[in-house]
């Protein structure tokens, strides 16, 4: 999955998904990434997520939900993130996956469960940076 979120100068968000879903997928898997709230999901005032990874899985969850209702509380996005993974990893210790949370400070954060490299790319203000996450996070 390719997952992207925007932040614009007024502190509004979008949040957008494209895979080619999961190998071995049935005829007609719709996955979870064009499922609101579970590939992705943007609030206009609390921010947005993306997730990629097991959809079977993230569907019964809404992750991208989870992580923007975690920053709505005061929670930062890399804690959003990991709480959301380690939600999953409750019940499904195997999970692979990943997510991406923006503020709406414009701050950013991720965590992933189970991969054994996790990247996302930051643009602001015409600068560029890639971040690697570590995927053996503990809350
Ligand atoms: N989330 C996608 C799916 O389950 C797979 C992916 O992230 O590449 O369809």
């Amino acid at each position: 999955t390719i997952g992207i979120v925007v932040m614009d100068d007024d502190q509004q968000f979008s949040a957008g998904t494209s895979t080619n879903g999961m190998r071995f997928k049935i005829p007609g898997r719709v996955g979870d990434s064009p499922i609101p709230g579970s590939g992705a999901y943007a609030h206009k005032k609390h921010g947005a997520a993306v997730a990629t990874g097991d959809g079977d899985i993230m569907m019964r969850f809404l992750p991208s939900f989870e992580a923007v209702q975690y920053m709505k509380h005061g929670n930062k996005p890399t804690k959003a993130a990991k709480k959301v993974i380690n939600h999953m990893l409750t019940y499904f210790p195997d999970f692979q996956g990943a997510i991406v949370t923006v503020n709406r400070y414009g701050e950013h954060g991720a965590a992933c469960s189970n991969f054994k490299k996790f990247m996302y790319t930051s643009v602001y203000k015409g600068v560029t940076n890639t971040h690697a996450v570590n995927c053996t996070i503990k809350a």
